[in-house]
């Protein structure tokens, strides 16, 4: 077997970058560790500034042959990377389980079938705007003697696409799949906790018949080619997904150059529950915020009960979480596995330690578990403005606070620097009304969490985030939109 390959459950990876239709192996690696056991996955090709820019070249040489590439074939191939995505499915959920702990059960039926479904929705965007693209307006004004303004949505250029360890394949491909619909090419860097299956899209799209240098994988730390990537000239698109002090580095970098980006970013986003809501349901609701070992920007992490129901609410919560069983993210009855690395688990913990040391109280958890596992954790006592309640800590750990109204509910939840989603329980749809539309959020859910239509929009307001990405708000980011003006 080639040194560059790693067996991991029983799936074959390249360790190796892709760049340019070709396997680039770099001197110098990083060991890729598996949350789930510890164990050794991968010595993964540690990319320097070389690499980086080797990767843009072939992205930029790529570009001109994709760019003009008819919309219907391009919308093929990405049809048939969804094909292949869909044929090595078992392949892929085994291969990310182990790379990034999160359930088995979800890979297979909820993360890699929409990794699949990101590639077929955007290939059928791409043509939906086809018919979008002539806005005619005739007589609208008295300069206007019936010209005709036609809309393009030209192909942009080159695009970095960095992507951070939390849903690895799922959220690199929600702007890969759109980046290439556009007929962009793309260089993608995926998180250094989670390289695997990135390098397996790469073996899947060449195979789709997606030409070399289309999508260029390039492996490695951030903070080692990060800068290579964001501020090199020949790069017309930046998105990243990740934390907002990596986006204030990146927005700089890009900055040189006046490069666009799209940011999503972080949050710390509330879970309204009011005292008319479906008990039952606003229970569920809280318990699935410890998805993914709460490893989840759109987390509601923030539990505002209206006061009359919170000792119900609270009694039937830690009910229900109780149950949670904690355990191997392979087993299929296990609801919440391992944090990602030792690093992540001792920010977590530190999180809680000083929480608990300026007065909050477990009502559930409050420690660490075995090994890489942190306990699913509820506090009450906390402070409006304390760090628990205003940093976002990304693991399995919820606060608690009451309110005592509709306005006291709606302060709340709006005193955060973030931005990012907001939940409300209320079986008042005139309440929900109102209080969304005071909500400071990208996404508002209604008696719902985590619903996602890619033809809306995505994306966080304050320090989640810069734009928004889904349906045509992506064809807007990753294209250049020209309007040619004829007269009659
Ligand atoms: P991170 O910012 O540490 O890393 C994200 C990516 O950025 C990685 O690929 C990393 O290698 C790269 N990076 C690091 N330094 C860089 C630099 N100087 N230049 C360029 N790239 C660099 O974030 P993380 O810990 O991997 O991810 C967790 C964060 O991501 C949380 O804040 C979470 O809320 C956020 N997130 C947001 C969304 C969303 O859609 N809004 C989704 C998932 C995760």
């Amino acid at each position: 077997m080639s040194a560059h390959l790693t067996t991991v459950a029983g799936v074959n990876v390249d360790t190796r970058h892709w760049i340019g239709g070709e396997r680039v192996a770099s001197a110098e690696t990083f060991t890729d560790v598996s949350p789930v056991d510890g164990s050794t996955l991968g010595e993964i090709s540690r990319a320097t500034g070389r690499e980086a820019a080797a990767a843009v070249a072939a992205a930029k040489a790529a570009f001109p042959g994709w760019a003009a590439t008819p919309r219907a074939e391009r919308a093929r191939i990405l049809r048939a990377v969804a094909d292949g995505v869909e044929k090595r499915l078992e392949e892929l959920a085994v291969v990310e389980t182990a790379d990034n702990g999160a359930l088995l059960r979800s890979h297979r039926r909820g993360v890699i079938p929409r990794v699949a479904h990101n590639f077929r929705f955007f290939a059928d965007w791409l043509l939906e705007l086809e018919h979008q693209d002539f806005t005619t307006h005739r007589g609208g004004s008295a300069a206007d003697r019936g010209h005709t303004n036609h809309v393009s949505w030209d192909p942009a250029g080159p695009c970095v696409l960095i992507t951070p360890w939390n849903a690895p394949l799922m959220l690199a491909t929600w702007k890969v799949a759109p980046a290439l619909a556009a007929g962009n090419t793309v260089v993608l860097k995926p998180a250094e906790w989670s390289p695997l299956t990135a390098s397996l899209l790469a073996d899947i799209a060449a195979e789709a018949g997606l030409p070399a240098g289309v999508l260029n994988v390039v492996q490695g730390y951030g903070s080692e080619i990060g800068d290579a990537l964001t501020s090199h000239p020949d790069v017309r698109r930046i998105s990243f997904t990740g934390s907002v002090p990596t986006a204030r580095h990146i927005a700089a970098s890009a900055a040189a150059n006046l490069t666009p980006l799209s940011l999503e970013l972080g949050g710390k986003s509330p879970l309204l529950v009011f005292a008319d809501a479906d008990l039952g349901l606003a229970v569920d609701l809280a318990v699935e915020q410890y998805d993914n070992a709460g490893q989840v920007c759109l987390a509601a992490t923030r539990i505002l009960v209206e006061e009359p129901v919170a000792e119900e609410f609270t009694r039937r919560f830690v009910e229900k979480a109780s149950r949670l069983i904690q355990g191997d993210p392979r087993d299929e009855a296990t609801d919440i596995g391992p944090t990602i690395h030792p690093r992540q688990l001792e920010k977590i913990d530190g999180f809680v330690r000083r929480a608990l040391a300026s007065g909050a109280r477990a009502v559930i958890g409050g420690h660490r578990g075995e090994g890489q596992y942190y306990a699913p954790t509820l506090l009450t006592g906390v402070a409006q403005d304390s760090e628990i309640v205003q940093e976002e800590v990304f693991g399995p750990v919820l606060t608690l606070q009451t309110f005592a109204d509709e306005d006291e509910a709606v302060r709340l939840a709006n005193d955060t620097r973030f931005g990012l989603a907001a939940t409300v329980a209320t079986g008042d749809p005139g309440r929900a009304e109102r209080v969304a539309a005071q909500l400071v959020a990208g996404t508002v859910w209604v008696n719902c969490f985590f619903v996602r239509d890619l033809r809306a929009p995505f994306g966080g307001s304050r320090d989640s985030g810069v734009g928004r990405e889904g349906g045509t708000w992506s064809f807007d980011f990753y294209c250049d939109i020209k309007n040619t003006v004829t007269a009659p």
